[in-house]
Protein backbone atom coordinates (compact mmCIF):
# COMPACT_ATOMS: atom_id res chain seq x y z
CA UNK A 1 0.00 0.00 0.00
CA UNK A 2 2.67 2.31 0.96
CA UNK A 3 4.81 1.72 -2.45
CA UNK A 4 1.64 2.12 -4.48
CA UNK A 5 1.11 5.74 -2.60
CA UNK A 6 4.40 6.30 -2.85
CA UNK A 7 4.72 5.51 -7.07
CA UNK A 8 1.90 7.14 -7.36
CA UNK A 9 3.24 10.49 -5.62
CA UNK A 10 6.14 9.91 -7.60
CA UNK A 11 4.53 9.59 -10.88
CA UNK A 12 2.55 12.50 -10.07
CA UNK A 13 6.09 14.47 -9.46
CA UNK A 14 7.74 13.37 -12.65
CA UNK A 15 4.94 14.32 -14.55
CA UNK A 16 4.76 17.72 -13.29
CA UNK A 17 8.59 17.82 -13.53
CA UNK A 18 8.09 16.78 -17.22
CA UNK A 19 5.24 19.21 -17.95
CA UNK A 20 7.58 22.18 -16.64
CA UNK A 21 10.36 21.37 -18.50
CA UNK A 22 8.13 20.97 -21.75
CA UNK A 23 7.07 24.52 -21.55
CA UNK A 24 10.53 25.36 -20.82
CA UNK A 25 11.96 23.94 -23.36
CA UNK A 26 9.10 25.36 -25.78
CA UNK A 27 10.09 28.70 -24.42
CA UNK A 28 13.67 27.60 -25.38
CA UNK A 29 12.92 26.58 -28.97
CA UNK A 30 11.03 30.21 -29.39
CA UNK A 31 14.07 31.63 -27.75
CA UNK A 32 16.16 29.99 -29.82
CA UNK A 33 14.13 31.48 -33.26
CA UNK A 34 15.77 34.65 -32.05
CA UNK A 35 18.74 33.14 -31.12
CA UNK A 36 20.48 34.37 -34.22
CA UNK A 37 20.07 38.00 -34.42
CA UNK A 38 22.32 37.72 -31.11
CA UNK A 39 25.21 35.64 -32.17
CA UNK A 40 25.24 38.15 -35.05
CA UNK A 41 25.07 41.12 -32.88
CA UNK A 42 27.92 43.86 -32.80
CA UNK A 43 30.72 41.58 -30.99
CA UNK A 44 32.18 43.59 -27.78
CA UNK A 45 35.93 43.75 -27.62
CA UNK A 46 35.47 42.43 -24.26
CA UNK A 47 33.92 39.29 -25.19
CA UNK A 48 36.31 38.84 -28.57
CA UNK A 49 39.37 36.45 -26.40
CA UNK A 50 41.24 34.14 -28.19
CA UNK A 51 39.09 31.40 -25.93
CA UNK A 52 35.81 32.86 -27.26
CA UNK A 53 37.30 32.57 -30.76
CA UNK A 54 37.83 29.62 -30.35
CA UNK A 55 34.44 28.85 -28.89
CA UNK A 56 33.57 29.87 -32.27
CA UNK A 57 35.47 27.75 -34.46
CA UNK A 58 34.27 24.64 -32.63
CA UNK A 59 30.85 25.66 -33.41
CA UNK A 60 29.73 27.39 -29.98
CA UNK A 61 28.86 30.80 -31.20
CA UNK A 62 25.96 30.83 -29.38
CA UNK A 63 27.69 31.86 -26.74
CA UNK A 64 27.52 35.22 -27.97
CA UNK A 65 23.70 34.71 -27.15
CA UNK A 66 24.21 34.54 -23.35
CA UNK A 67 22.55 37.09 -21.15
CA UNK A 68 24.47 36.29 -17.99
CA UNK A 69 21.10 35.60 -16.19
CA UNK A 70 23.02 32.72 -14.13
CA UNK A 71 20.57 30.26 -14.54
CA UNK A 72 23.13 27.78 -15.59
CA UNK A 73 25.27 28.54 -11.97
CA UNK A 74 21.85 28.31 -10.22
CA UNK A 75 21.36 24.88 -11.89
CA UNK A 76 24.42 23.20 -11.34
CA UNK A 77 24.65 20.62 -8.69
CA UNK A 78 28.27 20.77 -8.64
CA UNK A 79 28.36 24.45 -7.87
CA UNK A 80 26.13 23.55 -4.67
CA UNK A 81 28.91 21.19 -3.48
CA UNK A 82 31.85 22.88 -4.79
CA UNK A 83 32.92 26.44 -5.82
CA UNK A 84 32.56 26.04 -9.63
CA UNK A 85 30.03 28.95 -11.22
CA UNK A 86 29.46 28.02 -14.94
CA UNK A 87 28.53 31.22 -15.81
CA UNK A 88 31.59 32.77 -13.70
CA UNK A 89 34.17 30.36 -16.06
CA UNK A 90 32.20 31.13 -19.60
CA UNK A 91 32.16 34.85 -18.71
CA UNK A 92 35.98 34.47 -17.85
CA UNK A 93 36.64 32.67 -21.04
CA UNK A 94 34.71 35.17 -23.21
CA UNK A 95 36.34 38.20 -21.95
CA UNK A 96 39.99 36.84 -21.92
CA UNK A 97 40.80 35.77 -18.49
CA UNK A 98 42.74 33.14 -19.07
CA UNK A 99 43.83 32.08 -15.58
CA UNK A 100 39.82 30.02 -16.24
CA UNK A 101 42.31 27.31 -18.05
CA UNK A 102 44.30 26.18 -15.11
CA UNK A 103 41.57 26.52 -12.61
CA UNK A 104 40.42 23.10 -10.85
CA UNK A 105 37.05 24.06 -11.03
CA UNK A 106 36.08 23.60 -14.83
CA UNK A 107 36.70 19.77 -13.73
CA UNK A 108 34.32 19.88 -11.47
CA UNK A 109 31.38 19.77 -14.15
CA UNK A 110 29.71 16.45 -13.58
CA UNK A 111 28.13 17.18 -17.39
CA UNK A 112 24.69 16.40 -16.31
CA UNK A 113 23.61 18.85 -18.75
CA UNK A 114 21.14 20.31 -16.25
CA UNK A 115 22.51 23.66 -17.44
CA UNK A 116 21.95 23.33 -21.14
CA UNK A 117 18.32 21.51 -20.46
CA UNK A 118 17.58 25.92 -18.69
CA UNK A 119 19.81 28.25 -20.24
CA UNK A 120 16.88 30.38 -21.19
CA UNK A 121 18.93 31.35 -24.77
CA UNK A 122 19.38 27.57 -25.25
CA UNK A 123 23.01 27.61 -25.07
CA UNK A 124 25.21 24.33 -25.32
CA UNK A 125 26.55 25.13 -21.95
CA UNK A 126 28.10 22.01 -20.95
CA UNK A 127 29.56 21.41 -24.31
CA UNK A 128 31.31 24.84 -23.98
CA UNK A 129 32.64 23.68 -20.61
CA UNK A 130 33.68 20.49 -22.58
CA UNK A 131 35.46 22.42 -25.00
CA UNK A 132 36.94 24.97 -22.48
CA UNK A 133 38.59 22.18 -20.69
CA UNK A 134 40.02 20.55 -24.44
CA UNK A 135 41.30 23.97 -24.66
CA UNK A 136 43.12 23.78 -21.07
CA UNK A 137 44.28 20.46 -21.72
CA UNK A 138 45.96 21.23 -25.54
CA UNK A 139 47.58 24.08 -23.53
CA UNK A 140 49.35 21.97 -20.89
CA UNK A 141 46.39 22.51 -17.82
CA UNK A 142 45.63 18.89 -17.35
CA UNK A 143 46.09 17.46 -13.79
CA UNK A 144 48.24 14.93 -12.63
CA UNK A 145 45.26 12.22 -11.76
CA UNK A 146 43.59 12.59 -15.19
CA UNK A 147 47.14 12.36 -16.92
CA UNK A 148 48.24 9.40 -15.26
CA UNK A 149 44.72 7.85 -15.89
CA UNK A 150 44.66 8.52 -19.86
CA UNK A 151 48.79 8.23 -20.32
CA UNK A 152 49.98 5.60 -17.13
CA UNK A 153 46.30 3.46 -17.40
CA UNK A 154 44.61 4.10 -20.41
CA UNK A 155 46.60 4.24 -23.07
CA UNK A 156 49.63 1.61 -21.35
CA UNK A 157 46.89 -1.11 -20.91
CA UNK A 158 44.29 -0.35 -23.31
CA UNK A 159 41.90 -0.28 -19.99
CA UNK A 160 39.95 2.61 -17.99
CA UNK A 161 39.97 -0.07 -14.87
CA UNK A 162 42.59 -2.27 -15.71
CA UNK A 163 42.22 -5.74 -13.68
CA UNK A 164 45.24 -7.82 -14.36
CA UNK A 165 48.84 -7.58 -12.54
CA UNK A 166 49.03 -8.71 -8.90
CA UNK A 167 48.01 -5.15 -7.97
CA UNK A 168 44.63 -5.46 -9.44
CA UNK A 169 43.58 -9.12 -8.17
CA UNK A 170 40.93 -7.87 -6.43
CA UNK A 171 38.76 -6.86 -9.38
CA UNK A 172 39.05 -11.09 -10.89
CA UNK A 173 38.35 -12.24 -7.75
CA UNK A 174 35.44 -10.26 -7.65
CA UNK A 175 34.55 -11.21 -11.02
CA UNK A 176 34.89 -15.09 -10.02
CA UNK A 177 32.85 -14.39 -7.22
CA UNK A 178 30.03 -13.25 -9.56
CA UNK A 179 31.04 -16.04 -11.96
CA UNK A 180 32.50 -14.48 -14.36
CA UNK A 181 36.00 -15.60 -16.10
CA UNK A 182 38.27 -13.67 -13.89
CA UNK A 183 39.94 -11.08 -17.09
CA UNK A 184 37.47 -9.87 -19.36
CA UNK A 185 36.90 -10.65 -22.90
CA UNK A 186 39.20 -7.70 -23.73
CA UNK A 187 42.64 -6.48 -24.45
CA UNK A 188 43.67 -8.44 -20.63
CA UNK A 189 42.59 -11.57 -22.70
CA UNK A 190 43.76 -10.58 -26.19
CA UNK A 191 46.95 -8.23 -25.34
CA UNK A 192 47.83 -8.26 -29.53
CA UNK A 193 44.80 -5.80 -29.67
CA UNK A 194 46.46 -3.56 -26.97
CA UNK A 195 49.38 -2.39 -30.06
CA UNK A 196 46.06 -1.97 -32.18
CA UNK A 197 44.55 0.17 -29.25
CA UNK A 198 47.23 2.24 -29.14
CA UNK A 199 47.89 2.72 -32.64
CA UNK A 200 44.07 3.99 -33.06
CA UNK A 201 45.17 6.57 -29.98
CA UNK A 202 48.13 7.87 -31.97
CA UNK A 203 45.92 8.04 -35.13
CA UNK A 204 43.68 10.42 -33.18
CA UNK A 205 46.19 12.27 -31.77
CA UNK A 206 45.53 11.11 -28.25
CA UNK A 207 48.84 10.56 -27.37
CA UNK A 208 50.52 13.37 -29.29
CA UNK A 209 48.14 15.86 -26.99
CA UNK A 210 48.90 13.85 -23.65
CA UNK A 211 52.96 14.70 -24.77
CA UNK A 212 52.37 17.71 -25.72
CA UNK A 213 50.41 18.84 -22.72
CA UNK A 214 53.32 16.95 -20.61
CA UNK A 215 55.69 18.91 -22.43
CA UNK A 216 54.03 22.52 -21.83
CA UNK A 217 53.41 21.31 -17.65
CA UNK A 218 57.70 20.66 -17.21
CA UNK A 219 58.23 24.17 -19.24
CA UNK A 220 55.95 25.98 -17.07
CA UNK A 221 57.49 24.37 -14.01
CA UNK A 222 60.89 25.26 -14.99
CA UNK A 223 60.00 28.79 -16.03
CA UNK A 224 58.42 28.91 -12.26
CA UNK A 225 61.09 27.62 -10.56
CA UNK A 226 63.39 29.93 -12.54
CA UNK A 227 61.85 33.04 -11.64
CA UNK A 228 61.72 31.77 -8.02
CA UNK A 229 64.83 31.83 -7.70
CA UNK A 230 65.86 35.51 -9.31
S1 LIG B 1 21.88 30.17 -18.40
FE1 LIG B 1 22.50 30.59 -20.53
S2 LIG B 1 22.09 32.79 -20.83
FE2 LIG B 1 22.06 32.40 -18.63
S3 LIG B 1 24.19 32.84 -17.93
FE3 LIG B 1 24.06 30.65 -18.36
S4 LIG B 1 24.76 30.45 -20.50
FE4 LIG B 1 24.22 32.60 -20.17
S1 LIG C 1 26.51 20.09 -16.97
FE1 LIG C 1 28.11 20.73 -15.56
S2 LIG C 1 27.90 22.96 -15.44
FE2 LIG C 1 25.98 22.14 -16.27
S3 LIG C 1 24.64 21.85 -14.49
FE3 LIG C 1 25.66 19.88 -14.87
S4 LIG C 1 27.49 19.94 -13.56
FE4 LIG C 1 26.73 22.05 -13.71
Amino acid sequence: MFDQTFNCKYLVFLQNRKSIFTQHRGFGILMSENVEKYIKRKVYKSTNSRIAQKFVDAGLEKIRACINCGTCTGSCPSGRRTAYRTRSALRRALTGDESVLQDIDIWMCSTCYYCYERCPRDIPVTDLIIKLRNIAVEEGYILDSHFGLANDIFYATGHGVPANGEANKKWRDLRESYGLPPLPPTVHSYPEALKECQDLMNAVGFKKLLDNAAKLKEERAKAEKKNEEK
